[in-house]
């Protein structure tokens, strides 16, 4: 088996061993290469379970909590899904292989930019990336049968309720960002809203406006 295959192998293993179960969540996990999404010296460290540094002082997540955060959304190929916090791509790129259509937001052009040129690269044509505050979401394409946030906000925003269809699944990591945070699914049902804590979490905050590239 070749370095290549074997760090792959190892990757997957490391995934099931943390909980992502689902054969197709583990399928789009194979399907997409962490690697071109960490560019600079850290790119050798694609298959390690772990956060990584990238442009504009953000983070690529942690690949077993992309996996948990995906396996909560129970995606169907018929799905349209909002992803605020673009970030690296890799999540979007991830959900690409599960879902109709994602449209991903970053308050970082820059990263915005450089996702766009990845997924191009890649062939992922159902993806749009969009520079904006996705704390509003993107009303231009509301409503969504699924809403991932992949940063850290004080209560699941009301305006990404809204922007829900009934019968959707948002998944949010909610507390402050020098605190636990705890990873939240939130199930818009006819009956009411249910919540449900996955696992305690880290990311960076939800911040407001448009941030500079850096
Ligand atoms: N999903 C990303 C990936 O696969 O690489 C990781 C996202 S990173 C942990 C969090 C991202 O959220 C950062 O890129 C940050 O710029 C973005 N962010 C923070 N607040 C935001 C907001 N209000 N609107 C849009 N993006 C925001």
């Amino acid at each position: 088996m070749s370095d290549d295959a074997e760090r792959k192998m190892q990757f997957l293993y490391a995934l099931r061993s943390k909980g992502v179960t689902d054969s197709r969540v583990l399928s789009a996990m194979e399907a997409i290469d962490r690697g071109p999404f960490i560019r600079g010296i850290f790119s050798n460290r694609a298959y390690e379970d772990m956060p990584l540094p990238i442009a504009c002082g953000q983070t690529i997540s942690q690949p077993s909590v992309v996996g948990l955060m995906t396996q909560a959304l129970h995606i169907s190929p018929r799905d349209k899904v909002l992803e605020v916090g673009t970030g690296s791509g890799y999540q979007a790129a991830i959900l690409s292989r599960l879902a109709r259509r994602v449209y991903t937001i970053d308050r970082h052009s820059r990263l915005v930019r450089e996702a766009r040129e990845l997924f191009d690269e890649l062939g992922l044509t159902n993806i749009t990336a969009i520079t904006g505050d996705g704390s509003f979401g993107y009303p231009d394409q509301a409503p969504f049968d699924r809403i991932i946030v992949t940063a850290a906000a004080e209560d699941p925003p009301g305006t990404l309720m809204e922007q829900l269809k009934t019968g959707g699944t948002m998944v949010v990591p909610v507390g402050q960002s020098d605190a636990v945070q705890h990873l939240i699914v939130v199930r818009k049902k006819p009956s009411g809203v249910e919540y449900e804590e996955l696992r305690q979490v880290r990311f960076v905050p939800l911040l407001e406006g448009l941030g500079k590239d850096t």
